[in-house]
């Protein structure tokens, strides 16, 4: 894939890069070494004060910031700023937490096992490398180089190849926010050298958010080398309305947890299980709000849905609704893409799905929702856990028996009741079975890359 900022609402390529030679590649491998060396003894203070900058300029220029996310993967603008504010506010949040959640933690008897004191302290290990995807081109890199900064660690970003601007705009905000030169730098490269990266011995540890091959792929190369990886890939995440639900909040929150960032989100909801006693009502409410959503050019404010990112994208989407329809799946709306230039898709809601269709099992990257009708709670379990993914998951129900049961099991890294999967820099973000491994945000996203040393002073 080349390197390139191509429209995704015209289909024109607006701008090329090259990628980087093999010695600019060395040198930037080695400037993040020998800086982590000095940049491992600054101050909580100092870092926070530079990310607090950052975040500033964040603020100032979400305009400039959201332009470019939308003119390269087509989401809305207002979407594209509500990003660049998100990042903002996990920077912030990083500044303000990173010394609480890196502290010692000291044993409070040491006699216990023979010391004066005993710890553990937690220590940067150097630098990670972020291997980052295209559908949220800035908060999916903030949440990773955020912590990772703020830890002492410093950061190399190999992101998606049609998002150039977004990764070097990201590349520029940091060191204008005053990091030191190295801190954190964009990898100008294609998939192919991430191997190489990654077994060089100047980088530490991995991370990498995107498809289940990717992810794969990294995390086979960093066993082999023994280095640390976290993995964020894809879901299929289940949304369950149950009897007791209030209907229409949870139509509105479904509409708007599948087709948000234009179907394109690891969390979307993708999978719809409805009670049978509330199958139809609830149906013919999400239906006919999926059905008043205006598709167009994502730089109108009108627009609530723009193009899918990239022409393959799009053909995965199709792939996926036609074999449905060739299965015997039933269209209630949308299932045709538009005419005329651009990668747009409908809003599509599809019911009928038998074990069979590929889009029982597979995640749809795109806005098209799956219709499944429960008779009790245990068959909504039963199709929600029928996944090899296990990354956000959703119930909607104001019975406090079956809040905890779904609580208890649902086979997710996170469960929301009567809301819709969300990333909080608050809250821990990640996923089990095929969704990857690893936590991202809160406490545990910071203490993910280091090293967690034990102290024992006799
Ligand atoms: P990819 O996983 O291919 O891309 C994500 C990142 O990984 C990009 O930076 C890409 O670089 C890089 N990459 C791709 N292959 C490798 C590899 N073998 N080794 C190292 N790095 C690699 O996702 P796509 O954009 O192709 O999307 C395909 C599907 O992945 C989607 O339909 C969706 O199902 C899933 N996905 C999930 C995301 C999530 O949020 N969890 C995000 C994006 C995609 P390059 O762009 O140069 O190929």
């Amino acid at each position: 894939m080349p390197i390139a900022t191509t429209n995704p609402a015209t289909g024109e390529t607006v701008k090329t890069f090259d990628e980087l030679s093999e010695a600019e590649l060395q040198r930037k491998l080695g400037l993040a070494h020998d800086r982590w060396r000095a940049y491992r003894t600054t101050s909580f203070e100092e870092r926070a004060t530079w990310l607090r900058a950052a975040a500033d300029l964040f603020e100032e220029e979400a305009d400039f910031a959201a332009r470019l996310m939308t003119t390269e993967m087509g989401k809305t603008l207002g979407a594209a700023r509500r990003e660049a504010l998100k990042c903002a506010h996990g920077m912030r949040y990083y500044a303000d937490h990173a010394a609480g959640f890196l502290a010692d933690e000291p044993l409070a008897d040491p006699s216990q096992v023979g010391a004066k004191r005993a710890l553990g302290r937690y220590q940067p290990l150097g630098p990670v490398l972020a291997v980052m995807p295209w559908n949220f081109p800035m908060w999916q890199v903030m949440r990773f180089a955020a912590p990772a900064l703020m830890a002492g660690n410093v950061g190399l970003l190999k992101h998606a190849s049609n998002v150039p601007q977004c990764a070097l705009y990201l590349e520029d905000v940091f060191r204008r926010g005053g990091f030191p030169e190295g801190c954190f730098q964009t990898l100008l490269i294609s998939a192919g050298r991430v191997e190489s990266v990654l077994r060089d011995p100047r980088v530490v540890a991995a991370t990498l958010t995107g498809s289940e091959p990717a992810g794969r792929s990294v995390a086979a190369i960093c066993g082999d080398e023994i280095k640390h990886t976290v993995l964020e890939l894809g879901g299929s995440d289940p949304f369950i309305v149950m009897p007791s639900a209030d209907l229409d909040r949870a139509a509105q929150a479904a509409v708007e947890a599948r087709v948000q960032n234009n179907g394109q989100s690891c969390i979307a909801a993708k999978r719809f299980i409805v009670h049978s006693d509330v199958y139809d009502a609830f149906t013919g409410r999400f239906v006919s709000r999926m059905r008043e959503l205006k598709v167009g050019d994502p730089f109108e404010t009108s627009t609530d849905i723009g193009p899918v990112a990239t022409e393959q994208g799009r053909a995965d989407i199709e792939e996926l609704v036609d074999d449905a329809i060739s299965a015997g799946a039933t269209v209630l709306c949308g299932g045709q893409r538009p005419a005329g230039p651009g990668w747009f898709y409908p809003p599509t809601v599809i019911g009928d799905i038998t074990p069979d269709m590929r889009i029982f099992a597979e995640e749809v990257f795109g806005p098209v929702a799956s219709l499944y009708r429960a008779a009790d709670i245990e068959q909504a379990l039963e199709i929600a856990n029928a996944t090899s993914f296990g990354l956000g998951s959703n119930a909607w129900t104001n019975d406090e028996a079956e809040q905890q049961r779904f609580v208890s099991d649902l086979e997710a890294g996170q469960v929301f009741i009567n809301g819709k999967t969300i990333s909080y820099p608050e809250l821990p973000f990640g996923g089990i079975k095929r969704s990857g491994y690893g936590r991202e945000l809160a406490a545990h996203g910071i203490r993910e890359f280091c090293n967690l040393k034990t102290i024992w002073i006799g």
